[in-house]
């Protein structure tokens, strides 16, 4: 680390700008959110900074920096937009005492000013020593997302309530009571009703808190979707940032496992279709196991916890265990993988009405309505059926699906090594052997030809 973050105190300090102009003024409005006392040394200012001054919102020397324009000052800041007058400035500063930063130029400053995300009196400040300002500003766009805007605000009221919250015992009890403020009834009650909601709120919810004498424990049925962590939902990141357990299944990238809450107990139920498995049963008792004891279990699941996830057995083994559940929905990897040959589910003239099929259940291959599917444009996208792909084949040929039909394989879904097989329904069979991944397949559609839109993709994969 070669740059140590800090938070400066700011109130009653003076911090000096040189410059007048448009750079001088960036850094002003950042300035402006502080409680220093601005002062700004130019020759020539623009407009706003002037107005700034008229304002009384900073003093303006209107003169070329001078020794001991920069006595006593915190910061200061050469802004002028000019090497050689910034140059100048910047040593006088120094001689004057200050902290100097040379805007634009990491290798003469003695700080650099962060990205900032700015949910007063909630700060994240971020830097990449000059490395890569995209990144961070990627990962301020993402923080802003996340941290909804009244934020601020919460924290600010939830801070004068802190040892009134300590009626709560530690640890979890606490927890759950801020989290709940934070990220519901806070936020809910700030959209209904403003600031003034916040204190009732707060009350309500301790009582509330305080009522359940023995934590109960609950479960978030949570969509992983088909490995890419950006294309988790902000639900689904939250329950894991939340989770006391999280029990997921053998698709689960570790992408996405790494974005649980560190403390959490991770339990992989490697459920897996034909294979060595944890049985359905034990599952469905570890999950009531872990609930009985209090714990937020996310039970992480593929793609949509909806889709071929035996959700309904999860669900049953909760309600007759009396525990509440909840389910966050994810992207399906049809979905990623119609999205990474650049076509669509549904198409107006070819196909009306889509199916997901399973290439077999749990009695062996699945049986369809395959007069159906044989007919022309019909699209389906086809879960589990490396395996079954011959008798797929066969069952849709025996209805008369013609031998050219397209069909689409893709393997590795919204992963880096992600790859999409254009074949028919003659070679499908053999177009699936050897694949170690898990496979889509999209009967009906063919790779869109484009070149440039695969190419597209796949750098944003890489990134
Ligand atoms: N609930 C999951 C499906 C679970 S069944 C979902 O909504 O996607 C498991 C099957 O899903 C696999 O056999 C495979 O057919 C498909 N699958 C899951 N992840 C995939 C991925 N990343 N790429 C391609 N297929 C995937």
């Amino acid at each position: 680390m070669k740059y140590f973050p800090i938070f400066l105190a700011t109130e009653g300090r003076r911090i000096v700008v040189s410059g007048g102009g448009e750079a001088a003024l960036a850094k002003l409005r950042l300035l402006l959110k502080t409680e220093a006392r601005l002062s700004v040394v130019a020759n020539e200012v623009i407009p706003e900074i002037e107005d700034l001054a008229a304002q009384g919102r900073l003093t303006l020397i209107r003169r070329a920096m001078e020794p001991g324009d920069a006595l006593c000052a915190a910061l200061f800041y050469a802004a002028n937009d000019d090497d050689t007058e910034d140059a100048r400035v910047t040593r006088l500063a120094q001689a004057d005492g200050a902290l100097t930063n040379w805007v634009d130029n990491l290798e003469h400053s003695q700080f650099i000013t962060p990205a900032i995300v700015d949910r007063d009196p909630v700060t994240v400040a971020i830097g990449t020593e000059g490395a890569a300002p995209v990144l961070a500003r990627a990962i301020k766009a993402d923080l802003e997302e996340r941290l909804p805007a009244s934020l601020g605000v919460l924290a600010r009221v939830g801070k004068a309530f802190r040892s009134v919250a300590e009626a709560l015992p530690m640890g979890r009890a606490r927890r759950a009571f801020w989290s709940d403020y934070y990220f519901g009834a806070g936020p809910a009650a700030f959209d209904a009703a403003g600031e003034d909601a916040l204190a009732e709120t707060l009350d309500s919810l301790l009582a509330q808190h305080l009522g359940q004498t023995e934590q109960r424990g609950r479960v978030t049925f949570v969509g992983a979707g088909p490995g890419d962590p950006e294309l988790l939902t902000l639900k689904a990141r939250r329950a894991l940032h939340e989770a006391d357990v999280v029990i997921y299944d053998r698709l689960v990238t570790q992408e996405v496992l790494e974005l649980a809450r560190r403390e959490a107990l991770m339990i992989d139920a490697g459920k897996e279709g034909f294979g060595p498995s944890v049985a359905q049963s034990d599952i469905d008792a570890l999950i009531v196991l872990h609930a009985r004891a209090g714990a937020h279990i996310v039970r992480l699941k593929s793609g949509d916890p909806t889709v071929f996830g035996r959700l309904d057995e999860e669900m049953d083994a909760c309600a007759s265990a009396d525990v509440p559940f909840s389910i966050i929905p994810g992207i399906t990897s049809a979905s990623a993988a119609v999205a990474s040959i650049g076509q669509s589910l549904t198409k107006r003239d070819r196909n009306s009405s889509v199916r997901f099929v399973t290439g077999h259940d749990m009695k062996g291959y699945a049986e369809q309505d395959w007069r159906a599917l044989a007919q022309p444009g019909q699209v389906a996208a086809i879960y589990m059926g490396k395996k079954s792909s011959r008798f797929v084949q066969g069952r849709l040929m025996m209805h008369g699906a013609d031998a050219s039909t397209p069909v689409t394989i893709v393997e590795n879904a919204s992963r880096r090594d992600q790859r999409a097989i254009g074949t028919t329904l003659a070679t499908l069979p053999d177009a699936v052997t050897g694949l170690t991944g898990p496979a889509l397949i999209l009967l009906g559609l063919a790779p869109r030809a484009a070149e440039t839109f695969a190419q597209t993709y796949e750098e944003e994969i890489a990134l």
